[in-house]
Formats: structure tokens, sequence, C-alpha cells
């Protein structure tokens, strides 16, 4: 998200985020058709970008723009094509590729599958237009778009993509003025957890696990059973009645996903809105994965109310401090001496130091906001702090 000077209607607005606006595309049978067959030549042109890289010739994206320009010229399979788009589909192969020598844990970009891949589209401010609410690309397509709210700016570029259930959307780059929230004073702890997602310092923020995935796990689990029964074994291609039941799973999981998302949104806002600083468990979700259904939602609504959190909290100008998860429940919030580990079954923290007696979930939030509140990222780093301090008191 940048931050840039921006005019609208001859007032200058000091500060516009850059923000994407996403929206439901009706895709007709010939606009999908032509979609399909750009995302194949765009796929075709970032496995030869692939292929280049790996057998050692590492060309440059000037170089591969030269290529693509007497590819197009010898082949009137890709002249069918975007000009635009496929530049853009090579920008975006140089753009992972840069990234997988930067960003910790990305990989170099490899080969897509026609199978196996979703396709996206990227189309820049020459290979798009919006024209009686219609959304108006190269080569004759054009394309309805469910207008669920207007675009606060002319678009810059847009994405076009398709979902594991077949919905086209379209996610436009648009500049956004930055909304202002009110002044707040005061601030936030928030523990993760199972049961509930979020324990809060102050109560009224405290939010419940919904069960959104529970609740739909019946019909998820009949939607697997008829996968299972329904499947071709040996690398056959699977029946239509096959794919109709895996979609029938994915639409289902999707369901539940954007329930939790909505949930996380409105508990985020709240929590932004009220608070100048937000300390949060810096928690990894992964660390519960591993096991029963249960827990991954519950690692899913985590993560979601993080993220949502994070970013608005960011964007709304807030202090927002990620405290490492050590040690945050055998701290005391008041004296902040540690204790023996609590088993999982204590709910109530009781200081062996000072005698402080509290809610076990409660304390853990009171002792990540106070960390925060000192300055610090972990427990560790308030207690060295403070013994430090001890020893130069003690000297004078
Ligand atoms: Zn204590």
């Amino acid at each position: 998200m940048s931050v840039l000077k921006y005019r609208v209607a001859g007032v200058v607005v000091e500060s516009v985020e850059t923000v994407r606006y996403t929206y439901r595309l009706r895709a007709g049978e010939g606009a999908v058709a032509a979609l399909e067959a750009e995302w194949h030549r765009c796929r075709f042109l970032w496995n030869e970008a692939v292929h280049q890289q790996k057998s050692g010739s590492r060309p440059t994206f000037g170089k591969l723009s030269t290529m693509l320009t007497a590819a197009r010229k010898g082949s009137s399979w890709l002249r069918e094509g975007s000009h635009v788009t496929q530049q853009q589909m090579l920008r975006t192969d140089g753009a992972a590729l840069n990234h997988s020598f930067t960003v910790k844990g990305r990989g170099r970009p490899t080969f897509k599958a026609r199978k196996k891949t979703l396709p996206s589209l990227e189309y820049t401010r020459n290979g798009f237009s919006v024209r009686d609410s219609r959304l108006v690309l190269p080569k004759g397509v054009t394309v309805p778009v469910v207008w669920s709210r207007a675009l606060p700016s002319e678009p810059t570029s847009v994405r076009i993509y398709r979902d594991s259930l077949g919905h086209w959307y379209a996610s436009f780059v648009v500049g956004r003025e930055t909304s202002t929230l009110p002044d707040a004073r005061g601030g936030i702890g928030i523990d993760w957890g199972v049961s509930t997602v979020a324990n809060t310092t102050d109560v009224r923020f405290v939010l419940r696990y919904a069960g959104h995935r529970k609740r739909c796990a019946a019909q998820l689990a009949k939607a697997q059973r008829k996968m299972s029964r329904r499947h071709r074994k040996g690398g056959k291609v699977q029946s239509n009645r096959y794919r109709d039941a895996s979609r029938e799973a994915a639409r289902l999981h999707k369901k539940a996903a954007r329930q939790t998302q909505h949930d996380s949104r409105v508990w985020a806002r709240r929590v932004v809105e009220s608070h100048a600083t937000i300390a949060v468990e810096d928690f990894k979700p992964k660390f519960l994965a591993k096991s029963t259904m249960a827990r991954k939602a519950s690692d899913a609504a985590i993560g979601a109310a993080k993220r949502e959190l994070l970013e608005r909290g960011l964007r709304a100008g807030r202090k927002v401090v990620l405290v490492q998860p050590a040690y945050t429940t055998m701290t005391c919030s008041e004296c902040f001496a540690r204790n023996k580990r609590l088993d999982l079954d204590v709910r109530t923290f009781r200081c062996a130091t000072c005698g402080h007696t509290a809610g076990r979930d409660w304390n853990a939030a009171r002792v990540i906001l106070a960390v925060a509140e000192r300055g610090h990222t972990s427990v560790d780093d308030v207690r060295h702090w403070q013994s430090s301090s001890e020893v130069l008191v003690g000297a004078v």
C-alpha cells in the first residue's frame, strides 16, 4: 500500500492509499472461452520464461519482451491474444523470480500445469476500459460486472481471475482517500486461543469462536464421502459426478471461510476504532494445524482475525506491536515474575510471588499489552531490562 498526492474534483487530498476493489463477473460462454484461451497463451509464455531460466540462459525482462514480439510475429495463435496481458505475464514472472532471491521462503517460479493452476490475467491501463458498466478487454471481449459498490477512482490496472468454484472476478487497483479514524486512547492486548479466538484485556472486545466450519461439517463430510465413492483410481479422468461432488465440497469450504472473514473484519474494525496501541500475540497458525478439524478451523479463524487486525491497524496509523508468545501465560501481569507452566486445564493464574490471581487468558492478554507498553516485543526483553535496571539501582 502506498500513499501519494492525488487530485479529486479540484481539491488536493494529501493522502491517497492504493487498494484493490474486487467485483464478481458475470462472464458469458463466449467471454469464458476467450479468457481461458488467453490464460493458456499466457501460461505458455510463463512456462517458456521458466524454461529459459532453468536452462541457464537467464534472459532479462527486456530480452524476454523482444522474444515475445518475435514470437507473436511468427505465431497466429499468440497474435489472437492481447500483447498487454502477455507482456504483463512475463513481468509477473520477473517479479516472482526477483522475490525468490529477496523474500525468505519464496521458491523459484515453477511451471504452471494446465489442470492444476487457476487462470489469472493482468491488464494495465492500456489493456482495458469500463464502458456502459461493462468491462471491455482487448480483442472484442466484454464482460458484465456486478458493481456491488462504486469504484472510488479511475482504476489503473485490473486482475481477472477464476476461483476454485469456477466464479470469475475482476480486482481493480484504485486510489482512495485515506479514511481518518477518530483519535483513540489507551491500548489493548490480544491473546489468541482455541475456544475463544481472541482473548482481550477489555472483555467487550473478546472474539468468540463462531464455528462456521463446524456448522457445515456434516454437509462437508457428506460431500467428501460422495467424492471418495465416485473417485476413479489410477490416474483416470474423473467423472462429471465426481466433479460435482468436489465442487460442492469446495463451495462449503469457501462459504465457511467467507463467514469467518466477515466476522473478523467486523471485529478488527471495532478494535482499531477504539484503541491507539494494539498489542498482538505473534501467533504462528501452523503450530495447531497438525491435528483435528476443530483445531484447523480455529487456526483459520485466528489467521483471518490477525490478518485483518494488522492490516486495518497499520492502515489507520495505530501503533501495532507483535509480541512473542513465549512465557506470556506463565508470567504475572502485576509483578512480571515468571511462574511454573500452567497445564491446559488450569483456567486461573495464581502468582507465587505477589499472590495476584486472574483468569488465565485475561492475564496473558495483560502481559502482552504490558510488554508492548514498555516498548518491547517479548517477555524476556522486559525481564532482562528489569534485571539490568535493578543492578543499576543497586550500584547507586
Ligand atoms: Zn505477581
